[in-house]
């Protein structure tokens, strides 16, 4: 299983209340789902409704959807483990003027 490396989990890494969610990110998508489930005060009805959206994307993005919904119900807020990501070799940057 290929994951799409992202550094979308990292800036929320680093604040609680930074909510983006990446498309086409496992981990991105199931704290969409904590978000919706947790976070938004919404009836239990729009909630069920937005997460299946979720899922829907998730399917047509062909990511894994079993380990969305698992990540979901985990207690701690879904990030990419940072040894997932494997460091992509940096091009030193020329400053061109
Ligand atoms: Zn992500």
């Amino acid at each position: 299983m290929t994951q799409v490396p992202c550094s979308c989990c990292n800036d929320p890494r680093q604040s609680e209340d930074f909510n983006y969610f990446a498309d086409r990110c496992t981990w991105c998508q199931a704290r969409r789902i904590q978000y919706i489930q947790r976070v938004l005060r919404l009836d239990q009805d729009t909630k069920r409704r937005r997460c299946q959206a979720v899922i829907e994307d998730v399917q047509s993005w062909g990511l894994d959807e079993a380990e969305v919904r698992r990540l979901a119900k985990l207690p701690e807020r879904a990030l990419q483990p940072v040894t997932a990501a494997p460091a992509p070799a940096q091009k030193p940057k020329r400053g061109r003027k």
